[in-house]
């Protein structure tokens, strides 16, 4: 399971708390301390770590839970409540644009899943609100991405949309669009193309499909299992692009839990889903509560 790094070891923390009758605030700072090395060691962004420690102290503190017969039960309980604000309080659920079809741009780095993402999110809207989406094809640079693609809409047995190689990628988003409202399909998923590093051929040609496709979400794929590059990519995808939201994949094999930790404070962009597994029903909407109750353990 993932997180089993940071959660064992707050986990620790905690029960040297539990079962002590009273404690002291320099009980207090200690744990602070165990709690900011688990943190660290989780890969969190360290800013990210001093803030959340700082709270976390002083409420700790303020509520006097020194006093408390079970401080350390009080301590978790305020962990777990400033994790859960960490990643965002709330499910952050995908726009739905009142005017058919509802355009979702799906960007990120080669090799982060943003392909198959796309895949599992057409087939989650389609199997949870009865939707009927379009892929399209716009990764023009690798023949393999548009295969790839249409591999995944034969599976899904779901309409991919394609003009091949030769077209760009804004004039494939366009025509796309256009062709969604002919159909009268619900949802537009636009796979656009990754590079290995993010770079400004990339996002020039990025901001030019945003600009045609007018998306109603902006959803940038990363790898959970890169830490802290996930967070740096986030930021600078969200510089360029003003994400309106992050797709963490491969968090089934994340055990330290860094970037789902980070990504929301440092950007201020909200995680929607997350990826649990190479399947294409390997896809869940993002719980920041009950994130938190799993690190916690
Ligand atoms: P792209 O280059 O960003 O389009 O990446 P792909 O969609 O081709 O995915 C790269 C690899 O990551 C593939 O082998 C996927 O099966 C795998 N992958 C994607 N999402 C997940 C996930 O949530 N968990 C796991 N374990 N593997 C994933």
């Amino acid at each position: 399971m993932a997180f089993e790094g940071l959660s064992e070891r707050l986990q620790n923390t905690i029960a040297k708390m539990r079962g002590k009758g009273k404690i002291t605030e320099a009980d207090v700072k200690e744990m602070m301390r165990e709690v900011r090395l688990a943190l660290l060691e989780a890969d969190v962004n360290f800013k990210v770590v001093k803030s959340f420690v700082k709270t976390v102290g002083e409420r700790a503190i303020g509520q006097d839970i020194m006093s408390s017969l079970t401080p350390g039960q009080q301590v978790v309980k305020i962990v777990n409540e400033e994790l859960t604000a960490l990643m965002g309080g709330a499910e952050s659920k995908l726009t739905m644009n009142n005017q058919p079809p509802t355009v979702l741009m799906m960007v990120g780095l080669q090799g982060a899943g943003k392909t198959t993402t796309t895949g599992k999110l057409a087939s989650l809207l389609r199997k949870k609100y009865n939707k009927k989406p379009l892929l399209v094809a716009a990764d023009v640079y690798r023949p393999a991405a548009i295969q790839q693609l249409q591999t995944l809409g034969k599976q899904l047995d779901m309409p991919v949309f394609t003009l091949g190689d030769q077209v760009s990628p804004v004039e494939i988003a366009k025509q796309a669009i256009a062709h969604a409202k002919a159909e009268h399909l619900d949802y537009v998923l636009i796979d656009t193309a990754g590079r290995l590093h993010v770079d400004e051929t990339l996002m020039n040609e990025l901001i030019d499909v945003k600009t045609v496709a007018q998306p109603d979400d902006i959803l940038l794929v990363v790898d959970s299992m890169t830490g802290q590059d996930a967070v740096n990519v986030a930021k600078n995808f969200d510089e360029t692009l003003d994400l309106t939201g992050v797709i963490l994949t491969k968090l089934d094999g994340d055990t330290r839990g860094g970037a789902a930790l980070s990504i929301r404070s440092v950007t201020g962009k909200p995680i929607k889903f997350v990826g649990m597994g190479e399947k294409l029903d390997a896809l869940e909407p993002f719980h920041p509560d009950r994130m938190a109750s799993r690190i916690l353990g």
